[in-house]
C-alpha cells in the first residue's frame, strides 16, 4: 500500500495540464486548456483542463477528474496504480507498505507484463551489443541500415540469440514465472525461445513502456516468415498502437503532421535524419483504434508509399475510412524501387523533406488519377471508376469539401459537374438515411422504454445529425414545434442553474419551469419532456439544476440527450425561421440564456394557443347550426384564443396576423 502522505505528496505535485499533456494535444483558451477527448471521439474539442483547479473535463462525454482519475481512465489502471505512474512521472520515491497477499498478486499481475517485457528489451539490447553473435550478426544489419548507436538504443533495438532457450533460462534464474513470458508470446509452449536469430524491434506505448516486440529474420533464405510479432495482450493491443507513436507525438503535435510509413526500420531513419513526427502501421491497413490515436495529436495524415501502381491501390481502399473520420489525408509516392528509407539514404534528409512536401498530393485527387490511368478511354472501367471515386467522396463529412472534389474529380476525369453532382449526392443520402434508420431505430427503443408517453411520437422527420449535413437538397429537420422543446430542454440542462434575476434570487430553470408548469404534459417529445421533469423535480427538492447532473444520470436516455443537446449547435429552428425570429444568442449561449429562455418560452405557448385555436375552429364547424348557445361560447373562446396569441407574438416581435 502507498503511505497517505505519499498519496498526498502526488497528489500535490502532478499538473493536470503536464499529465494529460503526455496523451492529448492541448490549446490554451483563457485561463483553461482545451483539447480532442481521448475517451470519445470528436471533431470540436469539448475536452477542457483547468491548470488553476487542476482538474479535466469533458463537455462531451461527462468524464472529468484529476490527474490520478484521468490515468485510471486512459491507462486502465487502478487507483493505486495511477498513484505510481504518477510518482515515477514526477520521481517521488514510495514506500510500499503492508501489502496484503491478494494485492501483492493483483499488483504483481498487472505490473509483471511490463517488468517482463522490460527485461526482455534489456536481454535484447544487452545481446546485441555485448556478445559476438550480437555484433557481427544484428549490430551489423542495423549499422549497415545506418542506424547510429544512440538511435539503436533510443528505440530499443536488439538480437535475439540464435539458441533454443538462451531468453527462457536467463528469465527462470531471475525468478520470474513462466506462464507470464508465454502469455508475452516471448516463449513458446515447450519452454522455449519464441524469437531466435532475429534482430529485435521493441514496441512501446504511449507512454514510452515496453508492450511488445517484432523480430526480423536473419537467416537468408529461410522458410520462416521475415518478421514475427509478439501476440496481443492486456497491454498490447495491435490495432490500436501504431509503431514509433512514443517518439513521435511531440514532433506530431509541433508539425500538425502525421507522416505513415509501412515498416519499423523506415520510422527509424527518419526519426534518425530529424524528421520525427513519423509512425508505422506495421503492415496492416489502417484501423480505427489507429486513426483515432493520430487524430488525438493532428487531423493530418500524410501517407508514404513505395512499391507497385497495383499495390498502391489496394492499400487506398483502406483509407475511406479515414475520410469519414474527416481527417485530411495527403499521399505520396515513394519513386520505383525505393522505400521511404533507402530514398532517404539516397538523396539525403533536406531533398526527402522536399520532395515529400512537394510531391505528397490529395488522397482523393490522387485516388481519381492513378484510376484514371487504367480505364484508358474504356467506358465500362470509367463507370466503375467514377463509382469508386463517388464512394470516397460521399464519405468526407465537410460539405464544402465534398463540393471542392466534386468539382476537381469532375475536370480530371472530363465529367459534366452534374453528372458527379448527382451521384454524390445519392450516396451521401443513402448513408444519411442509413443513419436516420439506425437513429430512428433507437428511438423507437427509447419510446418502448418509456411507457408514460402516451402523446404522439414524431413522425415527419428524423432528428437532425450534425456532423453530415447534404450537399445541395436540405436536409431533413426536426419538425418546428420539436425544436421549441429542444430549445427549452438545452436551456435547462445547459443553463438550468444559471442566475435569471439576481434581484429575485431566481434560477433560469425556475423561470422557465415556472412559466411551462400547467402545459408541461404538452410536451410531444418524450425525451424532452423527461428532461423537463427531472428539472421540475430538482426544483422542487430545491436542489441546483446543473448541466452535472444531466450529464452524470444514472438514466443512460437522459445523460446521452444532455450530452447531444450540448454538443450541438444553437440553429435556426425552422418555425422561427418563417416569421423572421431567431436565438439572439447563437453563437454564445452563455451569455445570453436569458433571452433565450423568454424567447423559446413564448414561442411554446404560442403553438400551444394556435393549437387550441384550430381545435376550437375544427369544433365550430361540427357544432350543429341551430345550437346558438354552444356556438356562440365556442366564439367567445375563439375571441379569447385570438387575443392570447396576438399578445404572444407582439412579445415575441412578430407582425400579428388578421
Ligand atoms: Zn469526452
Amino acid at each position: 500500500m502507498i503511505p497517505q502522505k505519499t498519496v498526498q505528496e502526488i497528489l500535490e505535485t502532478a499538473k493536470i495540464e503536464e499529465v494529460i499533456q503526455d496523451y492529448v494535444n492541448l490549446r490554451r483558451r483563457g485561463v483553461n486548456m482545451i483539447g480532442l477527448c481521448p475517451f470519445h471521439n470528436e471533431k470540436t474539442p469539448s475536452f477542457t483542463v483547468s491548470p488553476a483547479k487542476n482538474i479535466f473535463k469533458c463537455f462531451g462525454c461527462g468524464k472529468a477528474g484529476d490527474p490520478a482519475k484521468f490515468i485510471m481512465e486512459h491507462e486502465h489502471l487502478s487507483y493505486p496504480d495511477a498513484l505510481r505512474y504518477l510518482a515515477r512521472k514526477y520521481r517521488i520515491e514510495i514506500e510500499e507498505v503492508q501489502l496484503t497477499p491478494e494485492a501483492v498478486a493483483q499488483q504483481q499481475a498487472e505490473e509483471s507484463l511490463y517488468i517482463l517485457n522490460e527485461f526482455a528489451r534489456q536481454f535484447y539490447q544487452d545481446q546485441l551489443f555485448e556478445t559476438d553473435m550480437g555484433k557481427s550478426v544484428g549490430l551489423s544489419y542495423f549499422k549497415g541500415r545506418g542506424f547510429r548507436e544512440d538511435t539503436i538504443r533510443k528505440f530499443g533495438l536488439g538480437y535475439a540469440p540464435n539458441e533454443q532457450d538462451a531468453f527462457v533460462k536467463k528469465v527462470t534464474q531471475t525468478g520470474y514465472k513462466l506462464d507470464f513470458l508465454k502469455k508475452l508470446g516471448l516463449a513458446s509452449q515447450y519452454d522455449k525461445d519464441f524469437f531466435r536469430n532475429r534482430v529485435m524491434f521493441t514496441i512501446h506505448n504511449l507512454s514510452g513502456k515496453p508492450i511488445a516486440f517484432a523480430g526480423r529474420i536473419m537467416e537468408k533464405d529461410a522458410k520462416a516468415p521475415k518478421y514475427i510479432n509478439s501476440p496481443e495482450t492486456e497491454i498490447y493491443i495491435k490495432n490500436k498502437n501504431l509503431y514509433g507513436a512514443f517518439h513521435a507525438k511531440t514532433a506530431i503535435r509541433k508539425a500538425d503532421e502525421c507522416i505513415l510509413v509501412e515498416g519499423y526500420t523506415d520510422v527509424i531513419s527518419l526519426h534518425q535524419a530529424g524528421i520525427e513526427n513519423v509512425v508505422a502501421s506495421s503492415g496492416t491497413s489502417l484501423t480505427e483504434g489507429q486513426i483515432a490515436l493520430i487524430k488525438r495529436f493532428t487531423p493530418n495524415i500524410k501517407i508514404l508509399y513505395d512499391g507497385d501502381a497495383a499495390g498502391v491501390k489496394a492499400a487506398l481502399r483502406g483509407l475511406d475510412m479515414v475520410l469519414e473520420q474527416d481527417m485530411n489525408v495527403r499521399v505520396v509516392l515513394i519513386p520505383d524501387g525505393d522505400d521511404p528509407d533507402s530514398y532517404l539514404q539516397k538523396v539525403g534528409a533536406a531533398a526527402f523533406q522536399e520532395f515529400i512536401d512537394k510531391e505528397s498530393k490529395d488522397f482523393i485527387l490522387f485516388k481519381t488519377n492513378l484510376l484514371l490511368t487504367e480505364t484508358k478511354g474504356d467506358p465500362v472501367k470509367k463507370a466503375g471508376l467514377v463509382r469508386d471515386i463517388v464512394d470516397s467522396i460521399s464519405r468526407v463529412p465537410d460539405p464544402f469539401k465534398r463540393s471542392f472534389y466534386v468539382k476537381e474529380c469532375a475536370r480530371v476525369m472530363e465529367l459534366e459537374e452534374e453528372v458527379l453532382v448527382s451521384e454524390t449526392n445519392k450516396a451521401v443520402k443513402q448513408i444519411l438515411q442509413k443513419r436516420d434508420f439506425d437513429k430512428r431505430k433507437k428511438q423507437e427503443v427509447k419510446v418502448n422504454i418509456v411507457p408514460e408517453n402516451d402523446g404522439e411520437f414524431p413522425s415527419e422527420a428524423p432528428p437532425e445529425s450534425d456532423d453530415f449535413p447534404n450537399i445541395i437538397s436540405p436536409k431533413p429537420r426536426t419538425a418546428g414545434h420539436e425544436f421549441q422543446e429542444r430549445d427549452i430542454a438545452r436551456i435547462l440542462v445547459e443553463a438550468g442553474g444559471k442566475l435569471y434575476d439576481e434581484n429575485e434570487n431566481m434560477t433560469v430553470a425556475e423561470f422557465v419551469l415556472g412559466n411551462i408548469e400547467e402545459v408541461l404534459e404538452d410536451f410531444d417529445n418524450p425525451d424532452y419532456l423527461r428532461i423537463a421533469r427531472e428539472a421540475m423535480q430538482l426544483v422542487l427538492g430545491k436542489t441546483p439544476v446543473t448541466t452535472q447532473y444531466f450529464i452524470g444520470h444514472h438514466d443512460q436516455t437522459i445523460s446521452e440527450l444532455a450530452v447531444d443537446l450540448l454538443h450541438s449547435p444553437w440553429e435556426y429552428s425552422p418555425g422561427w425561421e418563417m416569421h423572421e425570429m431567431y436565438l439572439r444568442s447563437q453563437k454564445k449561449p452563455e451569455d445570453n440564456f436569458n433571452k433565450d429562455s423568454v424567447s423559446a418560452l413564448l414561442q411554446f405557448k404560442l403553438r400551444k394557443v394556435i393549437r387550441l385555436c384550430e381545435k376550437n375552429q375544427h369544433q365550430m364547424k361540427e357544432v350543429a347550426k341551430d345550437d346558438a348557445a354552444q356556438l356562440i361560447r365556442l366564439l367567445k373562446v375563439q375571441m379569447k384564443l385570438n387575443e392570447m396569441r396576438n399578445e404572444l407574438m407582439k412579445q415575441l416581435g412578430m407582425v400579428v396576423l388578421k
